[in-house]
């Protein structure tokens, strides 16, 4: 009986340190979140590409790494090829 718990114990042990994995890795996780470029398919990984608009003014296309649609406008801000080129 009392290896029984001993065993028991022990797998709670391994699922206390797994939780405290996730809670570990969870903050990167949101910092990625804040990042407003975020595909449909739940992908973060985009590319940029500059365009320039009829009018003369610049926008930043981003699109999809995994599923390769379109996913919006960047503001200048955000995009990282624009700060690149400060
Ligand atoms: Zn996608």
């Amino acid at each position: 009986m009392d290896c029984v718990r001993g065993h028991f114990i022990l797998e709670v042990d391994m699922i206390i340190k797994d939780l405290r994995k996730i809670k570990i890795d969870n903050p990167n996780k949101h910092q990625k979140k804040s990042s407003s470029v975020e595909c449909p398919c739940g992908s973060v990984e985009y590319k940029e590409k500059k365009e320039t608009f009829s009018n003369g003014t610049i926008h930043i296309r981003t699109t999809c790494l995994q599923c390769g649609k379109f996913i919006k406008w960047l503001s200048h801000a955000e995009s990282k090829i624009m700060k690149n080129e400060k």
